[in-house]
């Protein structure tokens, strides 16, 4: 029997499966080691439980994790970063025209462009300790651990050039055949002082420079 907190425990059945039980122990007397010993198997409501915390991390469109889930990897990678002095490179990414997307197409085919999207996305964040997520709309972000600049900038440019290499048409665009993004990377090595949403800012910046620039680019 394995303890879990205060009450709750894991106990391995015969055949080798664990069950989750709350585990409450009364003394019967007060001088005497007597005690009443109540399991209350809880093992389906702790499987419910995962299945909704899974759940609320994840996009329910593209099934990458959400907002709430990167802002809190982000949180954590963060304070990691800041202990061992090491870089943190944050990508931002808008697809292009997408609204043409939709409007040529339609919104099914623009929830499924998104779906494809975010698959190429997730393919790029390997490690542990990256996540690609979808932050709303037809934005996206990808955090890289102790990635520097020149390796996220290079990573930018090979995703931007995946993208690309959908090759899914994009009636709607003005300047490409195809769907193509706008990526803005920035990298800090974090210290007590730094502050997490300047961070962001400036990867936001620099994906908006992109924009102005033409798009399609790192
Ligand atoms: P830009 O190149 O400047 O980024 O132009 P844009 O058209 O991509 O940007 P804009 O912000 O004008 O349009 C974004 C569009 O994304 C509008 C909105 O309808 C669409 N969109 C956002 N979320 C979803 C979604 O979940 N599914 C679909 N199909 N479309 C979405
Ligand atoms: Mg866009
Ligand atoms: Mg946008």
């Amino acid at each position: 029997m394995r303890c879990r907190g205060a009450r709750e425990v894991l106990i391995r059945q015969r055949d080798g499966i664990l069950r989750a039980m709350d585990f409450t122990l009364t003394p019967m007397l007060a001088d005497q080691p007597l005690f009443v010993a109540l399991l209350h198997d809880i093992t389906h409501h702790k499987q419910s439980e995962t299945a909704l915390q899974r759940a609320a991390l994840a996009d329910p469109l593209t099934k990458i994790p959400n907002r709430r889930h990167f802002d809190t990897f982000l949180e954590k990678e963060w304070q990691r970063a800041v202990r061992s002095s090491q870089p943190l490179s944050l990508i931002v990414l808008d697809v292009d025209h997408f609204k043409g997307y939709n409007d040529s197409l339609g919104h099914a085919a623009g929830d499924a462009c998104l779906q494809q999207v975010a698959m190429a996305l997730q393919s790029h964040a390997l490690r542990a300790t990256d996540i690609a997520a979808r932050y709303g709309g037809e934005e996206f972000v990808l955090l890289f651990a102790e990635t520097g600049f020149e390796a996220a900038a290079t990573l930018g440019e090979t995703i931007r050039a995946h993208i690309e290499s959908l090759h899914i048409p994009n009636p709607g665009s003005t300047t490409s055949e195809w769907v193509t993004a706008s990526l803005g990377v920035a990298t800090i090595v974090p210290t007590q002082l730094d502050d997490l949403k300047s961070f962001f800012v400036a990867a936001d910046r620099a994906m908006y420079a992109v924009k102005d620039a033409g798009r399609n680019g790192v």
